[in-house]
């Protein structure tokens, strides 16, 4: 597998939009949803005159020999890995590639790789759209940094926005690009499409793709015109805040109870998985999220209460 997934180019300083696929190895929609969207900005461009891009657009994919070998990592989660400690340290050119893990070089790779678009593309500002999928069924959700623009371009993708979760995840890429590393304003969002396996997280991830280079003008007409738009869920609070995140320790032995959906509703005490110790009861009612049901991953659950307005 490769790097770049494809990219294109518009008018001279506009927004760089860096999309990245599979940043979990085992989360495949996010590329095959950019490959789409590429395939169907081309066929505007050829076919409508009037359709133009501002700004750059490109398409990468997050953890390649993971995603070759289809697990969410090999040595370590990516993206919890994205602080300036672990980067600076193994950017220095006298560390020894080999001495690094399989993680850290592809951390290597990808900062890199990010860092030659904004050095080969003068613009604006610079917008990180990160695209995964979870183990349990039930819907889409976005989890933007806390920065206007994050939340303004999250706001218009018509799925529910988690508050409070990015900040609690430490070492995402999200929330590193959040500090401008990289001397151009950023802003940035993680967006979770569905189901791994489910063929509608493509979609829905193609139509969110879509829909934030919409808000963020890099677009001038929508290339769905029309056709197929992103499915709402009005049903789903649209405002979210994380009050719960219920972290795996090493040999825990954790086993999520069957059955749960993101967004399902739970009771405060409510059995919801078991461990070596025991029970796991829920401290709060609530909005259940992202229950894992795969053996990798250091979050067990989280649990989100909407916001009110
Ligand atoms: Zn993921």
């Amino acid at each position: 597998m490769e790097r770049k997934i494809d990219e294109l180019e518009g008018s001279p300083n506009g927004t760089l939009f860096i999309a990245l696929g599979q940043m979990h190895g085992n989360e495949p929609a996010g590329t095959k949803a950019l490959k789409k969207v590429f395939e169907m900005l081309r066929l505007n461009i050829e076919e409508d005159k009037g359709f133009g891009i501002a700004g750059k657009i490109v398409g990468l994919v997050g953890n390649i020999p993971a995603a070759d070998a289809g697990f969410r990592f090999l040595d370590e989660d990516l993206n919890r890995m994205w602080t300036s400690e672990r980067i600076l340290p193994i950017k220095t050119p006298h560390y020894a590639t080999d001495d690094l893990n399989r993680e850290e070089r592809e951390l290597l790779a990808l900062e890199e790789a990010i860092v030659e678009e904004i050095r080969s593309y003068p613009a604006k500002d610079l917008f990180i759209f990160d695209i995964h999928t979870t183990t349990a069924n039930g819907g889409s959700f976005s989890i933007p940094i806390p920065k206007p623009e994050a939340q303004r371009v999250a706001n218009t993708l018509q799925v529910p926005v988690i508050h409070g979760l990015s900040g609690s995840l430490q070492g995402t890429l999200i929330q590193y690009a959040a500090h401008n590393p990289w001397k151009v304003e950023t802003a940035s969002l993680a967006f979770e499409a569905g189901q791994h396996e489910s063929p509608q997280a493509i979609s829905v991830a193609i139509s969110a793709i879509i829909q934030a280079m919409m808000a963020l003008d890099i677009l001038n007409k929508h290339p769905l015109s029309g056709k197929k738009r992103l499915e709402g869920q009005p049903s789903l609070p649209l405002n979210s805040k994380i009050v719960y995140r219920h972290r795996i320790k090493e040999g825990d032995e954790f086993v999520m109870k069957p059955g749960y959906r993101n967004f399902m509703p739970i009771k405060r005490g409510e059995e919801l998985a078991r461990d070596k110790n025991g029970p796991i009861h829920s401290p709060y009612t609530g909005l259940i999220l992202m229950p894992l049901y795969q053996a990798q991953g250091e979050d067990g659950f989280f649990i989100v209460v909407e916001e009110s307005a």
